[in-house]
């Protein structure tokens, strides 16, 4: 059995990238509509809805591009702490956006003051959130920002991107208050990559009838007049609807609070590690993402040779992120990992550290 501890594409069960290969079949048949209509009510649960979930044929930085084009005529407000978040930011000044950055250091979370702050300063129609910044594995107090944005600008979009997290940590989409939550199939959702899944709220569907230049392609309006009959504008990426409708019924299996408290224990036995070996993890406490651990390199260790190591026993890990490469490595412990392939990667990296 070979196990890949980075943060997407994270390994598929067979019988899910079995499942990719039934027949196609006509996407305008009765069928189809049937398995589309499906998934999409079981997603609900998953993100804790009750509104709508898009099943896009893109990646996660897709629905990241619609969110911007939908929700936003002018003004947004992008919470930076990360290259995840970045790109958000990078998303919207590409598409025109008038986009003003929140900015912290790398490691770093987006507080409720500092949010509190800005929103007092200046209105803005939305303001983007990366729940889980998978390049340093910090995770934003989300709960907390979406409150002090009801509190200071209540009728202020929420936008979270919730790619390396949803499905592996549970994030109450309606309870919160979110208007749009976006991820993608190859993180938490164990998924091949090429399916985007994003739940709107009914006032953010209301406010996208009055931005124009929505653009085509990530259209949500007429994606919503195409998904209120179980369909799409475009051909969907079937394959993938194919092994989402089996993967939703082996997560809700597992069970949603099992699935997110086995998250959060490799994650911490992860963490454990590395700090009873010398090593600091880059995100403060009550800040640490439970899917994806990013731990400083104190010990300067070649991490291309490290990987080349555990290569050998059907394991790889992941290099920092952008700027933070060879100065950080990453584990991350998404999807269909298992306590004990945490328990197997930790003693092989006992082994490296013994071998010098
Ligand atoms: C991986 C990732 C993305 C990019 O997702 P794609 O599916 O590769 O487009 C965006 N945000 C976060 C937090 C991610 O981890």
């Amino acid at each position: 059995m070979s196990r890949m501890f980075v943060p997407g594409p994270v390994d598929v069960a067979p019988e899910v990238l079995a499942a990719q290969t039934k027949p196609m079949m006509p996407h305008r048949s009765k069928d189809f509509e049937a398995m589309f209509q499906r998934t999409a009510e079981k997603a609900k649960d998953l993100f804790y809805t009750q509104t709508r979930i898009f099943q896009g044929s893109c990646s996660g930085s897709g629905m990241q591009e619609a969110g911007i084009r939908n929700f936003v005529q002018e003004t947004v407000l992008s919470c930076v702490n990360g290259s995840f978040a970045q790109r958000w930011n990078d998303v919207a000044i590409a598409n025109g956006k008038k986009a003003d950055k929140l900015e912290v250091e790398m490691g770093e979370a987006i507080t409720p003051d500092m949010l509190r702050d800005a929103l007092k300063q200046k209105h803005y129609e939305a303001v983007t959130i990366v729940h889980n910044e998978t390049s340093t594995g910090v995770e934003n107090p989300v709960k907390e920002l979406c409150a002090v944005v009801k509190e200071v600008s209540p009728d202020t979009l929420i936008l979270v991107d919730a790619v390396s997290s949803l499905g592996g940590v549970k994030i109450e989409m309606d309870a919160l208050g979110i208007d749009f939550l976006l991820t993608s199939s190859q993180k938490c959702l164990a998924l091949p990559p090429g399916l985007a899944l994003a739940g709107a709220s009914d006032r953010a569907m209301k406010k996208a009838e009055s931005v124009t230049n929505r653009g085509w392609y990530f259209d949500l309006v007429l994606m919503e007049k195409h998904r209120l009959k179980d369909s799409t504008p475009m051909t969907p990426v079937m394959p993938l609807i194919y092994a989402l409708d089996l993967q939703l019924d082996r997560i809700f299996a597992e069970g949603l609070d099992n699935r997110f408290a086995r998250h959060a224990a490799m994650s911490k036995k992860v963490q454990d590690w590395a700090m009873a070996n010398g090593m600091e993890i880059v995100a403060k406490e009550g800040y640490r993402s439970k899917t994806v651990v990013n731990v400083k390199n104190t010990h300067n260790w070649d991490i291309s040779a490290l990987n080349k190591f555990l290569q050998t026993r059907g394991m790889r890990i992941a290099n920092g992120y952008g700027k933070l490469k060879d100065i950080t490595y990453r584990v991350a412990t998404m999807g269909e990992t298992s306590l004990a392939d945490v328990d197997a990667l930790l003693a092989a990296m006992s082994d490296y550290v013994k071998q010098g």
